[in-house]
């Protein structure tokens, strides 16, 4: 690949989630102008991504059926290869992460991670008998949910993509690809936290994934919630519809529809309180109760 050369985008031209081809545009840019070029300026990188991106177009749409929206063009493969390796660097992402890994962030994580085993635990019961829980975590990154179930005695292991999550990995047993891990299956629970708005084809993971679930197994997703975003101007909607990590905008609604399209049941969340703070308890009995969010359970069916 040539250095000075312009990154090439495909078009996603049916909607990922009912496969609709009516798309209505929400928003559109460059990628060299207004606030996306600024916002990439200052990103951490490795090789700068500015360079090849030089007039090329970014287009969020929304689907006229399901009301799923998606950014149009994505990275060509080879170049969304360059993104993971050259532009996203072991270094950029450290740099990154060192922003979001602070002691207060990373108690509140532990704490969702514990909370996540318990509902599983509850809710696969039946499903596993005496048998321990086999959990998959589908872009596990550097294995800390898997840590935790291991401490809860799960049965665990992940697939991850990127090479460098893998080779620090807190946790023994992860992957590279989804067939490495065939052989472990059925699976009582699939998680998949943060990944699904990162892929091209969601949908195709997803089914080869539900294979590999025991039927009336537990399917988490998590993603963040596009809601209410129609423009990228300031940080925190570039964060959530980055036009070249972000490739998918979840609602409660259309992340709710995308798994019920694909054969699971929406199911309640439990509630599982895990924190010394009375108050917080009070929070947590009530919120998933009136609001809805893009952090959701179901089963398969
Ligand atoms: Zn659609």
């Amino acid at each position: 690949m040539d250095d000075a050369a312009t990154a090439v985008f495909v078009e996603r031209v049916a909607c990922i989630s009912c496969g609709g081809g009516t798309l209505q545009e929400v928003c559109a840019g460059r990628f060299d102008e207004g606030a996306v070029e600024r916002f990439i300026r200052e990103d951490p990188w490795g090789e700068h991504p500015a360079p090849f991106l030089r007039g090329q177009r970014w287009s969020y749409v929304a689907c006229q059926d399901c009301d799923m929206a998606f950014h149009r063009y994505v990275l060509a493969p080879d170049w969304s290869e360059r993104l993971f390796s050259r532009w996203m660097s072991q270094e950029a992402i450290a740099a990154f992460e060192k922003t979001l890994k602070t002691p207060p962030n990373k108690f509140r994580k532990a704490g969702e991670h514990t909370a996540h085993v318990l509902r599983i635990e509850k809710l696969t019961r039946v499903l596993r008998g005496s048998q321990p829980t086999r959990v998959l975590d589908f872009g596990c990154g550097y294995g800390e949910f898997l840590s935790m179930c291991f401490l809860y005695g799960f049965d665990a292991c992940g697939v991850d993509r990127s090479a460098a999550k893998r080779d620090n990995n807190t946790y023994s047993r992860v992957f590279a690809e989804i067939d490495d891990v065939a052989a472990m299956a059925p699976f009582h629970a699939l998680t998949l936290f943060e990944v699904l708005e990162h892929l091209v084809e969601p949908q195709a993971l997803m089914l080869r994934l539900r294979d590999l679930l025991a039927t009336g197994g537990i399917l988490v997703l998590e993603t963040p919630d596009c809601s209410g975003v129609r423009k990228i101007e300031t940080r925190e909607e570039y964060a959530r519809i980055h036009p070249l990590e972000h490739l998918n905008g979840f609602t409660p609604e259309t992340l709710k529809g995308f798994a019920e399209r694909l054969g699971f049941e929406s199911i309640t969340r439990p509630i599982a309180c895990v924190t010394s703070d009375l108050d917080r308890v009070a929070k947590s009995l009530l919120h998933p109760l009136v609001t809805p969010t893009t952090r959701q359970y179901f089963r398969k069916r």
